[in-house]
């Protein structure tokens, strides 16, 4: 199973948008693995994990064959995660060749509202279908067994995250989530996970509960999974979905790409990058 990530910065990409401060200005004059993009992973080249509006620059950077694509999971429904705009590019108008051939997304009930509102303001032949998940329910798509769990994040919202198994490998998806709920733990027991990517929004700051976790956060999942059965010591591990606040510690430094992943991969972690491809 291969799991490669398109992009891996929180909504406001990393650089930010309109961002002047310390960590973006050093990402801006470094580039490379330090440009991170909003949030989007896909599965063997064909299963994506969420919509956000630089899909458009993912299919160009990393290749994605998009009119190809036939199913997608919709984690939830903050703009990096789902941008309808692009949508409707696949309306005849502008999308040739393509009539009949549906794409298939999936999500929660917030999901499948905002879904049927954008549907309904185009009123347009979009060749995509929608489905509402019910967390806690497998489902078998395109290949995968697909069992939404539910995130701690947007209270607004039933926010999912996703466990995706092809038969051989199972892998957890924790975007976005805060530290799990005790009930959400009870079920990851079920399960033995050979990759889990983790919600690592704030990284070296420190936060006590809120809907995004910190590495301090992500190594207390790791150490909870492996000690219970969820994971074991050949279990690979990724901190992912990073903004750039996250970069200040309390005591001011400023952690960019080269030296936190060193520090990450001494707690048993890797630091993902826009384009980084896992196989388990
Ligand atoms: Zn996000
Ligand atoms: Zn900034
Ligand atoms: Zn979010």
């Amino acid at each position: 199973m291969k799991l490669q990530y398109l992009g891996t910065a929180a909504a406001e990409g990393w650089p930010a948008l309109f961002c002047r401060c310390e960590s973006c200005r050093a990402a801006r004059k470094l580039g490379g693995r330090h440009l991170r993009t909003r949030s989007q992973s896909i599965i063997d080249d064909r299963l994506l994990i969420d919509f956000p509006p630089d899909t458009y620059m993912h299919m160009l950077t990393h290749f994605v064959n998009l009119p190809d694509i036939k199913h997608c999971l919709i984690t939830h429904c903050h703009s990096d995660h789902l941008y309808t705009g692009d949508l409707s590019m696949r309306s005849g108008a502008f999308a040739r060749e393509l009539e009949g051939e549906d794409i298939s997304f999936y999500g929660n009930d917030t999901f499948v509202k905002t879904m049927d509102d954008f549907a309904a303001a185009k009123a347009r032949q979009l060749n995509i279908k929608w489905h509402e998940l019910t967390e806690y329910v497998t489902v078998h798509i395109g290949g995968y067994s697909v069992t939404p769990i539910l995130a701690r994040h947007n209270p607004a919202e039933k926010c999912l995250n996703y466990i995706i198994s092809d038969g051989q490998k199972t892998l957890l998806y924790l975007h976005d989530t805060g530290f799990p709920k005790d009930e959400t733990w009870d079920f990851l027991k079920n399960f033995r996970f050979d990759l889990v990517s983790c919600d690592c929004t704030v990284l070296v700051k420190q936060m006590d509960g809120g809907g995004h976790m910190s590495f301090a956060d992500n190594i207390r999942v790791r150490e909870r999974m492996i000690r219970e059965g969820m994971a074991s010591e050949n279990t690979v591990f990724v901190a992912n979905h990073f903004s750039h606040n996250g970069a200040f510690a309390p005591d001011g430094k400023v952690w960019l790409y080269e030296e936190t992943d060193a520090m990450m991969r001494k707690k048993g972690f890797i630091m993902s990058y826009d384009g980084m491809t896992v196989t388990v």
